[in-house]
């Protein structure tokens, strides 16, 4: 369905930005990994897109809060894949701390990462897709773009501000065959969300399951996590053709959690 298309997705070296990688791939696209780790480990992920998927993969390891290294990301893919056609700004880290006790140069982190780098990559893609006449621009949000929890002051910042981005981008885009669209994912088990559940389970003394009901899944009515299969499958269809007239749109994807 994707074949000749290239996608870009920030923070695809785990989680949801790597099953979206995959997905991508499994659809023919051509993939441009982006993410911290071990580079041995990166190298073993880009290699098995390749070979499962018959696809190339390469990978960039600009830091996102870097904007000289987001804009290299986007001339490396143009360079070596081709194009830029699908964006998909997925990197995102978390700090939890009262706001009063917020450090700033947390803040400052978060908003670079979580929020910022879109800018940059977007201002960087846009001209790209504009040229092809065609593009997409899909932003990881969250069910906190939406709502808000307490201590998580920056990362709902940052992802409202996404979602505000991703209408105003819209509007810009829209007559040349542009689309842009937020993704607003719930609980998704996550490497990051496992380790939570057994700091959570230590700290209170419970069993790893009931945190997941009791604790995490709380807000979640379904109480079960969104699948990142699920999560990568959407952004996949916002991909195709037949997303071609939705743009400017935040998608829950949460189990019924803004629905409260
Ligand atoms: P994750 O920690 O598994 O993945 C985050 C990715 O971002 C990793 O590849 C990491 O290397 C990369 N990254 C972090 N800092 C970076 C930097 N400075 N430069 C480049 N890459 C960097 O987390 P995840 O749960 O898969 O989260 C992916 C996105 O989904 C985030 O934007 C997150 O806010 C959002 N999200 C997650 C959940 C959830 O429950 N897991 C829910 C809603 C939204």
């Amino acid at each position: 369905m994707l074949k000749k298309k290239v996608v870009v997705i920030t923070g695809s070296t785990s989680g949801i930005g790597l099953g979206m990688a995959r997905a991508f791939a499994a659809q023919g696209a051509s993939v441009m990994l982006n993410g911290l780790g071990d580079a041995n480990e990166i190298e073993a992920l880009r290699a098995a897109i390749e070979s499962e998927f018959e696809v190339k993969a390469r990978y960039s390891p600009a830091d996102m809060s870097k904007p000289d290294e987001i804009t290299g990301m986007i001339s490396q893919a143009q360079q070596e894949l081709g194009s830029v056609d699908i964006l998909v700004n997925n990197a995102g880290i978390q700090h939890v701390a009262p706001v009063d006790e917020f450090p700033p140069e947390k803040w400052n982190q978060v908003i670079a990462i979580n929020l910022t780098a879109a800018f940059h990559t977007t201002r960087a893609a846009v001209p790209l897709m504009r040229s092809r006449k065609w593009g997409r621009i899909i932003n990881i949000a969250s069910a906190h773009g939406l709502v808000a929890s307490p201590f998580k002051s920056a990362y709902v910042a940052a992802k409202h501000g996404i979602v505000g981005l991703t209408k105003t981008v819209a509007l810009e885009t829209a007559e040349q065959g542009i689309t842009c669209n937020a993704i607003c994912p719930g609980w998704v088990k996550t490497p990051l969300v496992e380790k939570q559940i057994d700091a959570q389970a230590a700290a209170r003394n419970m069993a790893p399951g009931d945190v997941v009901r009791e604790v995490i899944l709380e807000r979640q009515p379904t109480r079960k996590f969104v699948k990142i299969e699920e999560v990568a499958a959407l952004a996949v269809f916002l991909a195709g053709d037949a997303a071609a007239s939705i743009t400017g749109a935040s998608m829950s994807i949460d189990g019924g959690w803004v629905a409260h």
